[in-house]
């Protein structure tokens, strides 16, 4: 490496704490001179790197953007605030970790988006790495900002610091990008964000103005619609990953089997804006699988989406995976956390290994009642059976995850939500004995944009307490009941349904000190509040009801699934209406029409179903389902 700041990075490095995550140069790495390249471009993760690292989207398009020879694509990571005071005393930038380059001196800095609580992040990144914050601040010279991911889906609180948003699937829009910014290369900045503003699911903020309407600040401009990867086997995944030097959040290799979601729980952001599904044949995903424990020599493995056990495949996929790639080369398979209901467990318990710890299972709600108004369509027989399963499987505890403030939620509902935590002890008890335990977590709801809850009241502070402690004083001491932070439900529900203005409000936190909001450690609720408090920015505003007839800050994204949907879903949340999985028939919320993408199983794509074949794909479920052990 010839960096210039090679020398005192080298000094720095012993006066912080976890050394380990700012060195580079791990098992993976893509080496490159920069010299040989059109276009150098440093990914960003806005978080530590031990939580970045583990981002299996970033990873996707490390190594895509690496296959080309005319790209050197570099990572960075947010640092924590010893390294930063280091940095600043020192007047060292933030470096890249391949090449230990400023990121100011990159082509093209994109950011992944996973949570609004790394968004605090992003100007540390671009403060640090000496880039103007200010998107209108930029000059010719200065790299081109992107981001993407799914808070990109209401891009509006960072539409002052981003120069261009890739809407939906990365794998395409960033390819485009990169070749239109690179291919511009000379022109005035303005033209070339012009220019990029054509590519299909490019928005660039600053040719958009905002108006005020009831209230928000409303983007006035032409519709973003979203970029879909229209088959997954053809689309790019890596068959190498970067393996850490030191221990990250998740220490395993995680392959996409499924993107999209057909189940339609009505608080998950995921399971809208990704539609359709589309799954990777069992093949594909065995001859990953075999390539990623070869080439990485790793112990662990997810098959990861967002609900595995819904892909058509799942028993076959599983079976394969782990008798060819688990048991012969030493690789514990999972599942991600699990739908509560027997089968999940099952096929999770087939595919483990003998190391069994505990498995998570998600009823979201605590009573039959509320389920029905998130559309988690599960009893409670069904939850008190997936526990059974999961002792009867050789699982220690099971791991209950719950969420308090949901639209209509009664002091009953958490009532309930303790005598399910009670049963389903007894039930799994029953079978794996005394030692079996139930663990408890909880988390306020924080209404996303593009889901039906999107016009919800979001529910914070003494309240939320109050209901997550009906729970916990109603359920049996020895069970353990966690929650998550209601000042980090906070912040998040202020940025995830903000406008511009949330935009101001982030500017003048970061001002005044705030990072790594999504660390409890470091979170500072005060200084957002005190800094809403200067601006006159109310924001219990930002966290109440929104009215259903007006335009949203986002309402310019286009996510596939239409307004009409989103609200009719809305109001059968309100009635306590249950609708079908969109595998079994269409519901019509047209993200496979204004997508132009089918459904995809494995090797087969089919348009939304009508009725006349919704038996026949009910008859064949149950007899997949009968094919696990
Ligand atoms: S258009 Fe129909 S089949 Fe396609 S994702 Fe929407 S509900 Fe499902």
């Amino acid at each position: 490496m010839n960096s210039p700041y090679e020398t005192v990075f080298e000094q720095i490095l012993p006066r912080v704490k976890r050394p380990g995550r700012y060195v580079g140069g791990e098992m993976g790495q893509i080496d490159k001179d920069p010299a040989s390249v059109s276009c150098r471009f440093c990914l960003v993760f806005p978080d530590l790197y031990e939580v970045g690292l583990s981002n299996y989207g970033l990873q996707i398009l490390y190594f895509l953007l690496n296959e080309r020879t005319d790209t050197y694509c570099e990572r960075a990571y947010a640092v924590a605030p010893d390294m930063e005071a280091q940095l600043r005393a020192h007047g060292v930038p933030l470096l890249s970790h391949e090449t230990h380059t400023p990121l100011k001196d990159f082509d093209v800095v994109g950011f992944g988006l996973q949570s609004e609580l790394t968004y605090i992040n992003v100007l540390q990144v671009l403060d640090l790495g000496g880039i103007p914050i200010l998107s209108a601040e930029r000059e010719d010279a200065d790299p081109l900002i992107i981001a993407g991911g799914h808070c990109a889906f209401n891009p509006e609180p960072l539409a002052q610091f981003v120069d261009a948003f890739g809407i939906g699937d990365g794998e395409d829009v960033i390819v485009d990008i990169r070749d239109t910014w690179t291919e511009s290369r000379g022109l005035p900045r303005r033209e070339r964000l012009e220019r990029l503003a054509r590519i299909e699911g490019a928005y660039v903020p600053a040719l958009y103005s905002v108006v005020e309407e009831n209230g928000w600040l409303i983007p006035q401009g032409p519709r973003i619609v979203k970029r879909n990867v229209a088959d997954l086997n053809e689309a790019f995944f890596p068959t190498m990953q970067i393996i850490p030097w030191t221990q990250t959040v998740h220490d395993r290799i995680s392959i996409e089997v499924m993107r999209g979601c057909t189940q339609g729980c009505r608080f998950c952001q995921a399971g809208m804006i990704t539609r359709p599904i589309r799954e990777r044949t069992p093949e594909k995903v065995l001859e990953i699988a075999r390539e990623l424990a070869r080439n990485t020599g790793i112990e662990e493995m997810s098959l990861l989406s967002l609900s595995t056990a819904d892909h058509k495949g799942a028993v076959p996929m599983a079976r394969a995976v782990r008798d060819e790639v688990g048991r012969p080369m030493r690789v514990n398979v999972s599942l991600p956390s699990s739908r509560a209901d027997a089968f999940n467990v099952e096929l999770s318990s087939m595919v483990g290994d003998e190391r069994k710890g505990g498995i998570t299972l998600a009823p979201e709600a605590g009573s039959d009642r509320l389920r029905r108004v998130i559309n988690k369509y599960l009893t409670e027989e069904d939850i008190i059976n997936a526990t059974r399963a999961a002792a009867k499987g050789g699982h220690k505890h099971v791991k209950l995850y719950f969420m308090a403030g949901l639209p209509t939620e009664t002091d009953q509902d958490m009532r309930e939500m303790a005598q399910l935590i009670d049963r389903c002890e007894r039930a799994g008890q029953e079978v794996g004995g005394r030692r079996f335990g139930i663990h408890v977590g909880i988390s306020g709801l924080v209404p996303k944009s593009h889901t039906p809850f999107q016009w919800s009241a979001q529910l914070v502070g003494p309240e939320l307490m109050r209901r997550v402690r009906l729970v916990r004083d109603n359920t049996p001491r020895r069970i353990k009941v966690g929650w998550a932070d209601s000042d980090e439900r906070t912040v998040e529900g202020i940025l995830s349904r903000g406008d511009r203005r949330a935009g101001d409000l982030l500017l003048r936190t970061y001002h005044k000190g705030a990072r790594l909001d999504a660390w409890s450690e470091y979170l500072r609720l005060d200084l957002w509040e005190e800094a809403a408090a200067e601006m006159g920015l109310n924001i219990a505003a930002y966290l109440g009801e929104r009215d259903i007839n007006h335009r949203l800050p986002w309402w310019h994204i286009d996510a596939g699934v239409t307004h009409r949907f989103l609200r009719s879903e809305w109001l059968k949340a309100v009635n306590e209406k249950v609708v079908r999985d969109c595998r079994e028939g269409c519901l019509a919320c047209n993200a496979c029409d204004i997508t132009g993408v089918e459904m995809q199983f494995g090797d087969v794509k089919m348009a939304p179903l009508r009725e006349p074949v919704i038996r026949a794909w009910k008859r064949q479920k149950e007899r997949e389902k009968s094919l696990c052990p």
